[in-house]
């Protein structure tokens, strides 16, 4: 188990061993009014600050975790079940996003000049204002990264914040909190609520709340999405994937038998951009399987630091994605797995389903686990249409030598995000924009539009030369009425 949920409190276990962690008081209703209200009231100032101030206490922060990144390694890891390379490399991408969003945060945010187009005496420019506070629910399966960006956006972008972290891993964020208690003026300006549903619920329905940024499933993430449009807040939603990788007969088969298993299994398949669907042309299907066994080959799963492949960190994903396996084999779909290793129960041998019929769960559903469908396609064609026919579109990947032909294909796939030549990396480049199409959700986090989601656009236009009046004013004479309808098909007809 992770973690046994009560009214009162989180009882937080380690998933891979069983070990009893901690437990954490589930935050009341008048320790969420009071955390607003300190939100609220540091935002006063907090929104007002320079984009310099803000960037000073981004980079405070971030060398404050970075000099904390043993616990954290060893709070991730704990709280998860996953592995301390992959838990190393939670601490790397968060450390990169916060260095490269500080850096970036004037480009992104500074006012800046448009033109004013025909009104030649007019000048315009655009600021990028904070909304004020905002709410921000992470997941499970990366306690930092997915809790940090966020984070790191919205209080760059001059907002406080109030997050909610998963219920199931609430350690990182209480240690988060810790380091940012120690660097921060005013710790109000960034605050947490432990806490389940109930209190991520209190966070979207608070009149506070004046933004929201939720990462987790589709399913929450349409709840949470009316009760904002309800309140016509404004959310970024950044939800469930079931992504593909495409594999051409002109790829090179072992750099992409090599990123298959890495975009399938790392993490225990727990990611939200995890490869779970391989679409592969038929001349190469048969090499292309024996070089992921092979691979796969030098791959363990257990609780061992050794061990390769770590735990399922829910009790509920580990019995869902069982059940996608076995409906798989009850349709006589072969399955290829590494050896279970005793004492793992908590844990699913990375695992290869052949061919599953695309109405199995397997294919349309996200399965959020080790376990990859291999479709056998007949031409590039058929892979880019299976891969678009999935309800969601959070990114894809595809394998061809032909740099050109990688492009073309990219430019059908529905996704918001693809590589080409390798997995689920355009998550770490911090300067690209993060989100997804269709259920997979809205908006975008990461890159100058990740700063400039958690901020409201204003426009302002002033006199470079002030007039008497203005030509279109009701004192308007017949005579420049007349020269109007020149101008307008002169400079538009
Ligand atoms: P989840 O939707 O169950 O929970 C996410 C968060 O929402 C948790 O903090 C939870 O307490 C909170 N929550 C639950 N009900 C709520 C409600 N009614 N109102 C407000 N908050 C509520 O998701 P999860 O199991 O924690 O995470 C796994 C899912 O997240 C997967 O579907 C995965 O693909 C997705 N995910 C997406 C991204 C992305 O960037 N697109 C990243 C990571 C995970």
């Amino acid at each position: 188990m992770s973690a046994i949920i009560t009214n009162q409190e989180m009882k937080c276990y380690n998933p891979a061993t069983g070990k009893h962690l901690e437990n954490v008081p589930i935050s009341t209703s008048k320790q969420i009014e009071e955390t607003f209200l300190k939100s609220k009231s540091a935002a006063k100032s907090f929104n007002l600050s320079t984009i310099s101030q803000r960037k000073t206490l981004m980079n405070r922060f971030r060398k404050a975790i970075v000099n904390r990144m043993d616990d954290f390694i060893q709070t991730i890891c704990s709280e998860t079940g996953k592995k301390q390379f992959e838990a190393m490399l939670e601490v790397m991408i968060s450390a990169d996003l916060m260095k490269n969003q500080s850096k970036h945060a004037k480009k992104a945010l500074a006012s800046e000049k448009r033109s004013p187009g025909i009104y030649l005496h007019k000048r315009g420019k655009v600021e990028h204002r904070p909304f004020g506070v905002a709410g921000i629910i992470s997941p499970w399966n990366y306690p930092l990264i997915l809790t940090i960006s966020p984070v790191a956006e919205a209080l760059l972008a001059g907002n406080t914040v109030v997050l909610k972290p998963s219920e199931q891993t609430p350690l990182t964020s209480i240690l988060l909190k810790k380091i940012f208690d120690s660097i921060a003026d005013n710790p109000d300006i960034f605050q947490i609520l432990p806490g389940a549903a109930e209190t991520g619920k209190a966070i979207v329905e608070s009149k506070y709340a004046d933004i929201i940024c939720f990462t987790g499933s589709t399913a929450i993430g349409k709840i949470i999405a009316q009760s904002c449009g309800e309140r016509l807040k404004p959310c970024i939603l950044e939800l469930g994937g079931k992504d593909a990788m495409i594999v051409l007969e002109d790829a090179n088969l072992k750099r992409a038998a090599k990123a298959c298993i890495w975009g399938g299994f790392s993490n225990a398949g727990q990611t939200c951009i995890s490869i779970e669907r391989v679409y592969v042309c038929e001349s190469v299907f048969e090499r292309f399987v024996e070089l992921l066994k092979k691979e796969m080959a030098n791959l363990t799963c257990g609780p061992n630091p050794e061990n390769r492949v770590g735990a399922m960190t829910m009790k509920s994903g580990l019995a869902k994605v069982k059940a996608q396996i076995q409906e798989a084999e009850s349709k006589g779909c072969a399955i290829y797995s590494i050896p279970q290793l005793e004492d793992a129960t908590r844990f699913i041998p990375p695992t290869l389903v052949f061919d599953p019929p695309e109405d199995l769960e397997i294919c349309s559903d996200e399965t959020f686990g080790p376990v990859i469908s291999i479709h056998k396609v007949e031409d590039e064609k058929e892979a880019i249409e299976r891969t678009n026919q999935s309800q969601y579109g959070l990114a894809a990947n595809i394998f061809t030598k032909n740099k050109r032909r990688g492009r073309k294909i990219a430019s059908k796939i529905q996704a918001g995000m693809i590589c080409i030549n390798d997995a689920l990396i355009g998550y770490a480049l911090a300067e690209l924009p993060f989100g997804g199409m269709k259920d997979s959700g809205i908006g975008r986090v990461h890159g100058l539009e990740g700063l400039k989601a958690f901020s409201q656009q204003v426009s302002i236009v002033e006199n470079r030369i002030t007039l008497g009046k203005e030509f279109w004013w009701y004192d308007l004479s017949e005579k420049f009425h007349g020269t109007m309808k020149k101008i307008i098909r002169f400079w538009y007809g």
